[in-house]
């Protein structure tokens, strides 16, 4: 199994990282912009000097969550729709939902 490397301050090996580490906040995202996995958005701006790009509603069944607990990849789509993670029962963070619009076009379509 190959190891995803998390960039960013992170914590623990769940990949928590100094700005956001409840029990439940475990995932890391891929960016768009960099290709890299950060614990979140803060994370993103401290290493990179770009800015970030969302990823587009064509590609949320791109892997690019990476669940801390078991290190196994969902798509976008996978965990906008799960409460816990799919292949280890870990529970997400519900909060993340209203930071979608960092990482994901989320914007109403019209
Ligand atoms: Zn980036
Ligand atoms: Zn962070
Ligand atoms: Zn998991």
């Amino acid at each position: 199994m190959k190891t995803l490397k998390v960039y960013g301050q992170v914590i623990d090996n769940e990949s928590r990282c100094i700005h956001y580490h409840s029990t439940r906040d475990i995932i890391s995202l891929k960016f768009r912009c960099c290709d890299k996995y950060y614990p979140c958005y803060k994370c993103h701006d401290e290493f990179e000097d770009h800015p970030i790009a969302v990823w587009g509603r064509a590609e949320f069944d791109e892997h690019a969550i990476l669940c801390g607990a078991c290190k196994c990849e969902l798509t976008i789509h996978e965990y906008m729709n799960a409460e816990r993670c799919p292949y280890c029962t870990a529970e997400f963070n519900p909060g993340c939902a209203t930071h979608y619009h960092f990482y994901f076009d989320v914007k109403a379509q019209d």
